[in-house]
Formats: C-alpha cells, sequence, structure tokens
C-alpha cells in the first residue's frame, strides 16, 4: 500500500524533545521556540514570527489583530481549506469568495477590485500548493483601499515570490500578516503546528500579548516591565516547548527535505507532462514570479468522471490519491449564506483535481510504480 502521505522524521526530533525536558522548562516561549523563531525571521526576513499550535490558531490570531467585528468584509478564495474563513467568521465577518484563475487553483487577482466595498477590511491570499498569488496587484489594492493582507501561506514556506521591482520575496514576508502551518501534511511538520509572521510594525506588541493569553507576561520576561497582568484580549495560542523542539530538528535539515521533494516533484513532473498533454489533463503551472516549493503534486482532469476513473485504478493498485477542497461557498455551513455569482473555476478545481502521493521517503521504485498505474488507468 502506498499511502498518500508519511510525515518524515530527520532523526533528532526526539533527542531535542528529551533536551527540552532536561532543561526544566516545557510550556511555551523558551529556548526551542526562540531558535525556531529566530531561524525564521533571520532567513525568510520575517519581521516578527510566534510559534502557534496550529495554522488555524495563527489565522484566528490575524484576524483578533485586524480587529475583525460584526458585519467587516473578508475576501478571500472559495477554493481553500475551512481554516481560512473560519477564522473570520468567529469574529463575525461575511466572508466574499473569489473565483479560482483558470490556470491555477489560487485566487483570481483580477477579480478583487470589483468586490472590494466600504465595509471591506482584509484580503487573504491563499499561496495554494506554494504557488505565488500576484502579491503586487494585492498589495496595490490593499494600499489603494487601506485594507490588511493575510497571507495563508500554511503551504508556502521557503517559496518565493518576484515582483515588479526585481526584487525576490519570501513568502509570508509580504503582507501585513502571515499564517504557517507545520501539520504532518506540510513540508515541514512538529505535528499539529504553526507561526503568525507579523511583518507590520504597528502590531508586533499586541500580537505577543494575545498569543500570551492577554496577559504582557512575554515583556515582563524580557524585563521590560515589572509585574505581569491582563491587558487585553488574548488566548493560549503558543506550543509548548516539546513541539518546538521537534520543529527545531525539522528546521536544521530544511534544505535537505526541500531538495528532495523537488527531486521528487521534478521527476513526476518529467515523466507525466507528455502523457498529460495527450490525454486531456493538466499539470501545475507555475507563472513566472513564482518559485515551486514542492509542497504537493496535482493532477487536473479533464472532468468527473475522469478523476472517478483514475482515482479508483489508483485504489485498486493499492496507491492512495486524494483530492480536496469543496469550493467552501456550496458548504453545508455557507450555501445558504451565500449571495454572490458562480466560481465556476472553484468548482472545476473542486471537481476535477488529484493530488497524488507526496512525501520525502517515497522511493524511485514507487515513484515509478505511481507513475506506470496513472498512465495505464487513462488510454
Ligand atoms: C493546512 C492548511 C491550513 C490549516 O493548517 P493547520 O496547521 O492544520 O491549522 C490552513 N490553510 C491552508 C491553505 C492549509 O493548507
Amino acid at each position: 500500500m502506498i499511502s498518500f502521505n508519511k510525515p518524515y522524521l530527520t532523526g533528532n526530533e526526539i533527542e531535542y524533545i528529551k533536551d527540552a525536558v532536561s532543561r526544566g522548562k516545557i510550556s511555551g516561549n523558551g529556548y526551542y521556540t526562540n531558535l525556531c523563531q529566530n531561524f525564521f525571521q533571520d532567513k525568510y526576513n520575517f519581521r516578527k514570527c510566534l510559534l502557534t499550535t496550529s495554522c488555524t490558531d495563527a489565522l484566528e490570531m490575524a484576524a483578533i489583530l485586524a480587529d475583525i467585528k460584526v458585519g467587516d468584509e473578508v475576501i478571500m478564495p472559495s477554493y481553500t481549506f475551512v481554516s481560512t474563513a473560519n477564522a473570520f467568521i468567529l469574529r463575525g465577518a461575511k466572508i466574499i469568495f473569489i473565483d479560482s484563475r483558470p490556470d491555477h487553483p489560487g485566487m483570481d487577482e483580477s477579480q478583487i477590485e470589483s468586490v472590494i466595498s466600504i465595509r471591506t477590511k482584509v484580503i487573504v491570499p491563499v499561496h495554494y500548493a506554494g504557488v505565488a498569488c500576484d502579491m503586487d496587484t494585492i498589495m496595490e489594492l490593499a494600499t489603494k483601499y487601506n485594507l490588511v493582507v493575510i497571507e495563508d501561506a500554511a503551504q508556502a514556506i521557503d517559496s518565493f515570490y518576484t515582483g515588479k521591482d526585481g526584487v525576490k520575496r519570501a513568502l509570508g514576508s509580504i503582507g501585513h500578516f502571515a499564517a504557517f502551518s507545520f501539520h504532518e501534511t506540510k513540508n515541514i511538520i512538529s505535528g499539529e503546528g504553526g507561526m503568525l509572521v507579523i511583518n507590520d510594525g504597528r502590531f508586533t506588541d499586541r500580537a505577543e500579548i494575545i498569543w500570551e493569553k492577554g496577559t504582557n507576561r512575554s515583556a515582563f520576561f524580557r524585563g521590560e516591565v515589572d509585574k505581569y497582568g491582563w491587558v487585553d484580549v488574548g488566548s493560549s495560542f503558543l506550543p509548548s516547548e516539546l513541539n518546538a523542539a521537534f520543529l527545531w530538528a525539522q528546521l536544521e535539515k530544511l534544505e535537505n527535505i526541500q531538495n528532495r521533494r523537488k527531486e521528487i516533484w521534478n521527476f513526476y513532473f518529467d515523466e507525466l507532462s507528455h502523457w498529460c498533454k495527450t490525454h486531456d489533463l493538466r499539470l501545475s503551472s507555475i507563472p513566472e514570479y513564482a518559485t515551486n516549493n514542492a509542497h504537493m503534486f496535482y493532477i487536473v482532469c479533464k472532468n468527473t468522471k475522469q478523476r472517478k476513473k483514475i482515482l479508483n485504478h489508483l485504489k485498486s493498485s493499492d496507491i492512495l490519491a486524494v483530492f480536496h477542497y469543496l469550493s467552501l461557498h456550496k458548504s453545508k455551513f455557507y450555501k445558504a449564506k451565500y449571495t454572490g455569482k458562480e466560481l465556476p473555476f472553484s468548482d472545476y478545481y473542486s471537481d476535477c483535481l488529484i493530488r497524488i502521493p507526496f512525501y520525502y521517503e517515497l522511493e524511485k521504485n514507487e515513484l515509478q510504480f505511481i507513475i506506470s498505474c496513472l498512465k495505464s488507468s487513462v488510454n
């Protein structure tokens, strides 16, 4: 049986967890948390990083920091994970869903301006498959209409965007905020885990307070205040040192992990390109301005029938491929509330996209087996 995902351990995870225990402080915001946060800040030019217990939590923190109130409008793609929307729904926002691009499941930036209203507060670009949204367009709209941009960078670790100015920037360093995930299905993992990036200096102090249950505990530990107390709203968003220790073992091997994943991605791409062209199937297309961080490998079928046929064929060969994201505007929870227009490309990716097995430890013979099963499923 070839599973869809298998969490990869670099080898030092348990050792660092043991070390965290022996340091005598296993709650959050300690030695390993700092190592991880500094690593990200230095490597990707993120202004301030706070580890969180998930990307979902990081998005919820961003929604609080952006001061989302009942009736505020938040623009995002319909083709995304539920947490992208839930974080804002929890604060009473109205979600304005945008269609996907014809050439890519990411949101169609050209449709954003037409849905901006006086109630719009936030745009959430989701870097689907780690491929950058057109951030110049999005940031220009944010400036023009005074909006906050929260990048859902859950899948986008170690991926980049080159803007019109020719500067290559890490995804997560461009918006006012960004949220990353270290869930076991992502490139870099800690079981459940995430991170909020705060790039706008206006929000950094408050972010720390919300992270620490609404107290100024972090400032207290730095010696900036002589006692700590309740100063704002907040919650318990920080992970324990055990999670951070695990994450640190992953970050030490980030380059190695990324190289292997790119190798696998390129192997799939080279082997499947011709077959796809001749069978009405599409592979990922990566815009000039984006890099590929090898988060996932997907194929877009010509219709649901073809997808079903391929998935069944793979299953009968003990290969687990999956699809995901029923358009959120058509979900059980949201469809009665949805008053916008049809989103045909979001529906198209919901109906036609397949993700094939993708993880560090996939062996060459397994890759070849998957490829040959795919090719024999449609002829
Ligand atoms: C995985 C994912 C999330 C949620 O991440 P968690 O860490 O599981 O909360 C949010 N958005 C997108 C686009 C994702 O892929």
